[in-house]
């Protein structure tokens, strides 16, 4: 495990992050040495104590905004990370702060032996261990995953209408995802997050919908906003549908008031609730008001590789460290860099912005 150095932890200066995410994506100057001991912080201050890991980048669907309906390409099985690798990574995560782990894909329940993986890293003492699932395979395992120790899921669905679901998602039934969060709420993996991704004349007319849904069901329902990040490159500024949209449609409707007032809370959704008590949704609000400022997560791709925000190309191969005989120290160390690198924000909407070269479901949303 890491070593912890013999001189005091270097303080390091809290440095504005740009506003708005940007602009720029150039890697800052540091303006301390590295901290090697403490927790995993950036040269902005900000702890990262949240790992997204994915654990495939295959997928039993093809959602019209991450993968294109034909001819994706997987990564070999022999360069993802086998069950020990990934149980390794996430104990050095753990002993580096992370307190939050979700389990993410392509599809994690497309991984064979899902809930025995869940059961290794659930020993690992993370407050919150969850997982994003299409819900398509979760019924069924539903309670193994609880009694596992999985806390919770976050489900996407981004249509209630049952033509419009398949379309969308091209190989995925409505009624399975409903019952699965039914499944998941009976074996008590709660709260039950629905993640809608809302596209301008696609599916935008049903935010109406989503939020009665939410008052109904007591599901929070989080809108995302489109990110250039499907593997077909479809992503354009026509198709966004700003997440203040969503706010001033339902707010229309029923009124709502924030659950956290913005920015003491790491986490990317702003929240509401409705004012009569019924339920919350939330925004994801990703390109329009980019939460870079208070980003505290951290991600590991299904093939072993430490990326500090899903817009940047910066990779480092945690697997091929692992598998060059590299010691727990090593991976920490990898890690905190990975960390220390980390841009002021992704840059989305600076003007020279590229999309990243691997696609959602490659880095793991
Ligand atoms: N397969 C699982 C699922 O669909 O929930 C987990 C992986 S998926 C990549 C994680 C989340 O990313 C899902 O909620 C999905 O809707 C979202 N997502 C995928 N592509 C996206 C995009 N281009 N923009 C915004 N969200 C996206
Ligand atoms: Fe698969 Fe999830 Fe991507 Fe849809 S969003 S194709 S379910 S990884």
């Amino acid at each position: 495990m890491e070593q912890h150095p013999t001189s005091a932890p270097v303080t390091i200066g809290r440095r504005p992050v740009e506003a708005g995410g940007g602009p720029t994506r150039a890697v800052p100057v540091p303006v301390a040495p590295m901290p090697t001991a403490g927790p995993l912080v950036d040269t902005f201050g900000r702890r990262h104590d949240d790992l997204r890991l994915s654990v495939t980048d295959r997928c039993n669907l093809r959602c019209v905004y991450c993968m294109p309906e034909e001819g994706m390409t997987f990564v070999p099985r022999r360069e993802i990370l086998t069950f020990e690798e990934i149980v390794r990574l996430a104990a050095v995560a753990r002993h580096l702060g992370v307190t939050s782990l979700r389990l993410t894909g392509g599809e994690p329940l497309a991984r064979k032996g899902i809930v025995d993986l869940v059961a290794r890293l659930g020993s690992l003492g993370f407050a919150d261990l969850s997982m994003t699932t299409n819900g398509m395979l979760l019924a069924p395992v539903a309670a193994r995953l609880a009694e596992a120790g999985l806390t919770r899921v976050n489900i996407s669905c981004d249509s209630l209408r049952p033509g419009r679901f398949a379309e969308l998602r091209r190989r995925g039934d409505l009624d399975r995802v409903l019952e699965a969060m039914d499944a998941a709420e009976a074996a008590g993996l709660r709260p039950v997050k629905v993640n809608v991704v809302l596209m301008a004349g696609v599916n935008d007319d049903e935010i109406v919908d989503f939020g009665r849904f939410a008052r109904s069901t007591g599901r929070t329902v989080r809108f995302i906003e489109f990110m250039p990040l499907d593997a077909d490159g479809q992503w354009g500024r026509h198709r966004l549908v700003p997440g203040r949209r969503v706010l001033d449609a339902i707010g229309a409707v029923w009124p709502i008031c924030p659950v956290v007032p913005e920015g003491s809370d790491p986490a990317p959704a702003e929240r509401f609730r409705f004012v009569d008590g019924e339920g919350e949704i939330g925004v994801i609000s990703s390109v329009t008001q980019p939460f870079c400022g208070t980003c505290n997560r951290l991600r590991i791709t299904a093939d072993g590789a430490v990326r500090n925000c899903l817009f940047s190309d910066d990779e480092r191969s945690l697997r091929d460290l692992m598998r060059a005989g590299g010691s727990d120290r090593d991976l920490a160390l990898a890690l905190r860099r990975a960390v220390w690198a980390k841009a002021s924000g992704h840059g989305i909407n600076d003007p020279a912005f590229a999309a990243p070269r691997r696609s959602m479901s490659m880095i793991g949303g």
